[in-house]
């Protein structure tokens, strides 16, 4: 079965793409000069959803874990750095030219045949040897362009938290194991940026370097994949959209032991969304190698006993993660609603809907008086004041309530608030469930509680 066969979903990337920008999730970066190549801008909603996954693994991985640290790094580095990862010698894509239609490929991407007969996919001109690019961004630091004024854009967050990790134990009397997590952008000049936010040159990540004896290695390992799979399953992702890939041998990093991907299934297939990582002790050995000083970690509560720690490593793209919720969460269906606020359509009416975790969505509650006038909208707008301390709302006053649903529905707002006439006459209003498009009654007063327990509770349908 082929992967596209397998998807199932509803989505695709051309839906996924234009949804983000009729709606303001994200939108292509200096559009109205042509765009440029693997950047993007998040708009109104996309910056709410960004915000509320990195909050969700903020949460996940700092306040639920007494021995994890927060940290936000500096993007420009000593150059050093890189020289230490590795980076400079090997961050590197292998790179072929077509010499007849100036066609750049990854050679890892075309099909061996093609390479092999030095034969462009394109137009099937002569390609060119194979050479190493590197995928770091190169700029020069002061005035002169000279080679010693060289630095990068971090290609990759994790050193800023290795070059880092003697500073954190000292300072929050840190001891083994302990992690260290930080959200942050990275840069790489991929040559090839393509599915939307999948791949581009400037990103976001989200990773955690947990730091172990070596010996407990394997089973901290093993630890770090269970919680990171119980993650997701968490934020209420479908779960058979997700699996393990472990890396051959042949795609092991040249530091890593081991090393397991949690995959997607994107509309475009199966792709990586986080790497968990036994990383060993080469990151620190190499930084002790490099910059003259011990990373040696000393055991006070066992004989003063010396090692370097071993590294496991969870490594997630927050930008990545912003398309992986986006794809699962979107759906399609045909509705045909009614409830105490009007009926909303009719049967051969569609929808399109975005089923976000309410911890997730941009929007939590939207309030919605029924029409503007006759005091409605003012009591509308009172309870938007009441929500908006604790809740983030949305206020919508124009075009027929059915209409006004939709577009909640495809903001992926899971509470409607409708104020109508009876409200005036008992106090209550319409909690409408984006979901299942249920209508209950509730007191205006018990509005802030209600939505904190249908949060709480909240159980994905479909
Ligand atoms: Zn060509």
């Amino acid at each position: 079965m082929s992967e596209l066969q397998e998807y199932g979903g509803k989505a695709t990337m051309e839906k996924i793409t234009s949804l983000a920008k009729r709606r303001g999730f994200v939108f292509q970066s200096s559009e109205i000069y042509g765009g440029q190549n693997g950047a993007w801008d998040y708009g109104p909603l996309g910056i709410e959803l960004k915000n509320r996954i990195a909050g969700a693994w903020w949460k996940e991985m700092t306040r639920l874990h007494d021995n994890i640290a927060g940290l936000d790094a500096a993007i420009l580095m000593h150059p050093r750095t890189w020289e230490a990862s590795w980076h400079v010698e090997n961050c590197t894509d292998p790179l072929v030219y077509c010499k007849k239609c100036k066609s750049r490929f990854r050679a890892d991407m075309i099909p061996e045949e093609n390479l092999s007969a030095k034969k462009c996919p394109d137009c099937g001109g002569e390609l060119t040897d194979t050479r190493k690019f590197n995928l770091m961004f190169k700029s020069h630091i002061g005035p002169a362009e000279d080679t010693a004024s060289v630095i990068y854009l971090r290609p990759e967050t994790a050193q800023g938290i290795y070059v880092n990790y003697k500073n954190i134990i000292q300072s929050n009397r840190m001891k083994i194991p302990f992690g260290i997590a930080q959200i942050g952008k990275a840069f790489r000049n991929e040559i090839v940026t393509k599915n939307f936010i999948f791949r581009t040159c400037e990103f976001e990540q989200m990773e955690m370097q947990y730091f172990v004896k070596p010996g407990t290695d394997e089973e901290w390992f093993n630890e770090w994949r269970r919680q990171r799979w119980a993650y997701y399953k968490k934020l209420g992702v479908k779960m058979d959209h997700l699996r393990w890939h472990q890396h051959g041998k042949d795609e092991l990093a040249h530091y890593a032991k081991d090393a397991y991907d949690i995959e997607y299934l994107f509309p475009m297939g199966w792709r990586e969304l986080e790497g968990v990582h036994n990383r060993t002790d080469y990151d620190l050995g190499r930084h002790a190698q490099f910059s003259g000083k011990d990373m040696q970690y000393i055991d006070q509560d066992n004989n003063n006993e010396r090692y370097i720690p071993y590294i496991i490593e969870t490594s997630a793209g927050l930008t990545r993660n912003v398309l992986m919720i986006l794809c699962d969460a979107y759906d399609e269906e045909q509705v045909a609603e009614k409830g105490n606020a009007g009926t909303e359509g009719s049967a051969d009416d569609w929808r399109t809907v975005l089923r976000f975790h309410p911890d997730l969505a941009p929007v939590t509650a939207a309030i919605l008086p029924l029409m503007k006038k006759d005091g409605l909208a003012e009591m509308a707008q009172d309870i938007r004041k009441e929500l908006q301390d604790d809740y983030a709302t949305d206020y919508d006053q124009s075009g027929a309530i059915g209409r006004r649903y939709r577009r909640q529905d495809e903001a992926g707002t899971p509470f409607c608030i409708t104020v109508d006439y009876q409200s005036k006459e008992d106090g209550t209003v319409t909690l409408r469930f984006r979901d299942s498009m249920e209508q209950v009654r509730v007191p205006r007063a018990e509005l802030a509680v209600r939505l904190r327990q249908e949060i709480k509770s909240y159980k994905r349908i479909k």
